[in-house]
């Protein structure tokens, strides 16, 4: 009898310890098919079949077909009959791209990010101009200013530069300037930063362009350009089809309670078929936060139902989760926290927190769980903020965080922010941050 036990005491033993090597494989398995899912789906959502997902080729609605397809094999069900929630806005979209030249001026281009067209411009046939400066020099002096307008600009091209200009009422001048008052065929602006693209609703009636010049070459333009030529193929689209991509698990206890995550699938697109946004970090990044924890919490449920919100449209304005506030398929008053992810692909330096100050208790919370665990290097507090998919939430009584990663790469908003470049540093801990502070909303 005592040999038997004994025999099965190691037996047990024996098996135990196969069990507990087994569930460290399982976790070690668990922790890499994160990051694994991560890349997959950031991988997918900034490739070229994805069009940058904004407003040529449909790329946002790819994107949300892709959402939607992993939202069911993930098993999360839709609030009403389906999982898209459609809507239409305006927006101006560029097909053809633009063209552009210089003649004077004597420089190899090493890039061609140095020069974009504004979001809002017009369509425009091929034309070249002369060029005329709106610098220093003319909004420093009236006589300046009113040998100027003299000018003929029905021909011309207005080059600004608003180099060593100072004073905010010649500053005002400049800005003023930007609006073409004067009626050229277009507007140049010098811009010695980093330039970065937009999408417009709206449509200007003349075609802008900023190139970046760095301070050390501006002298050389001012000598050396003569003319400008260009075309604009845009198009406006006034009634452009989109939707937002909505799914959840029902709670436990209290299904008519929700915890929501949200990111925005939706990039810049395509300017013409050559420079494509991939939008990797901003935000198939976030789309992967949203995916992984909505993979988690089907395998584990909690008290409260936990939605999942992916919103189009957010380059263009947020409109997408504008959209869900003015037409809710759940009521807002059910939701007890809502934390949006935009731009989460970095993290060496930690998270920015929005909303830190409105919510402190949480906030503290989330501090408190980050120590105690050692996650990020930094869970740094903001105040309230309109720039992504949380604000119209929070405007209207919700309780928000917004989360950025901080650190790391600066692509944005251009042709550089692609899927081999974004490293997930800190992914996962963000992950398991977000998870243990959820548990903590439910007590
Ligand atoms: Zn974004």
């Amino acid at each position: 009898m005592i040999r038997k036990i004994r025999i099965t005491n190691r037996i047990f033993i024996r098996y135990s310890l196969f069990i507990f090597a087994n569930c460290q494989l399982l976790t070690a398995n668990c922790q890499n098919d994160v990051l694994k899912y991560a890349h997959q789906i950031v991988d997918t959502l900034a490739s070229p079949s994805m069009y940058g997902r904004g407003y040529i080729m449909k790329g946002d609605s790819i994107a949300a077909d892709y959402i939607k397809k992993q939202f069911e094999k993930i098993g999360l069900k839709p609030i009403e009959k389906e999982f898209y929630q459609r809507f239409s806005f305006p927006v101006n979209t560029f097909p053809g791209g633009f063209g552009w030249g210089f003649r004077g001026i004597d420089k190899y281009f090493e890039t061609d990010s140095f020069i974009l067209v504004n979001p809002n411009s017009p369509h425009t046939e091929y034309g070249n101009y002369k060029v005329i400066w709106f610098d220093s020099s003319v909004v420093s002096s009236k006589k300046n200013l009113n040998e100027f307008e003299k000018n003929n600009f029905s021909d011309k091209v207005i080059v600004i530069d608003s180099k060593g200009v100072s004073e905010s009422s010649q500053m005002k001048l400049i800005e003023n300037a930007k609006q073409n008052p004067y009626h050229s065929k277009a507007i140049v602006i010098f811009n010695n930063k980093k330039l970065t693209w937009d999408a417009s609703q709206t449509l200007a009636s003349f075609p802008t362009f900023e190139l970046l010049v760095p301070d050390c070459e501006n002298k050389i333009w001012h000598e050396q350009l003569e003319h400008f030529y260009f075309f604009v193929e845009s198009k406006f689209i006034p009634n452009y089809q989109s939707q937002n991509v909505i799914g959840y698990i029902r709670g436990t206890q209290y299904p008519d309670s929700f915890i929501v995550f949200t990111a925005h699938y939706d990039h810049l697109g395509m300017m013409d078929e050559e420079a494509e946004f991939p939008g990797a970090n901003d935000n198939a990044s976030g789309c992967a936060m949203l995916l992984n924890l909505a993979r988690y919490y089907s395998q584990h449920p909690l008290k409260y139902s936990v939605a999942f919100m992916a919103f189009g449209a957010e380059e263009v304005g947020l409109i997408g989760s504008k959209y869900y506030v003015e037409h809710q398929l759940f009521n807002i008053n059910q939701i007890k926290f809502l934390i949006n992810f935009d731009i989460v692909g970095t993290g060496d330096e930690g998270i920015k927190v929005v909303n830190a100050t409105q919510h402190k208790k949480e906030f503290d919370e989330l501090v408190k769980i980050n120590e105690e665990k050692k996650y990020l290097p930094s869970v740094q507090p903001r105040g309230k903020a309109s720039i992504s998919d949380h604000y119209f939430f929070e405007e209207a009584g919700v309780k928000t965080f917004y989360i950025y990663t901080l650190g790391g790469i600066k692509a944005y908003h251009d042709i550089y922010d692609r899927p081999e470049t974004l490293p997930l540093t800190k992914f996962e801990e963000l992950y398991k941050l977000v998870i243990d502070f959820s548990d903590t909303l439910q007590k």
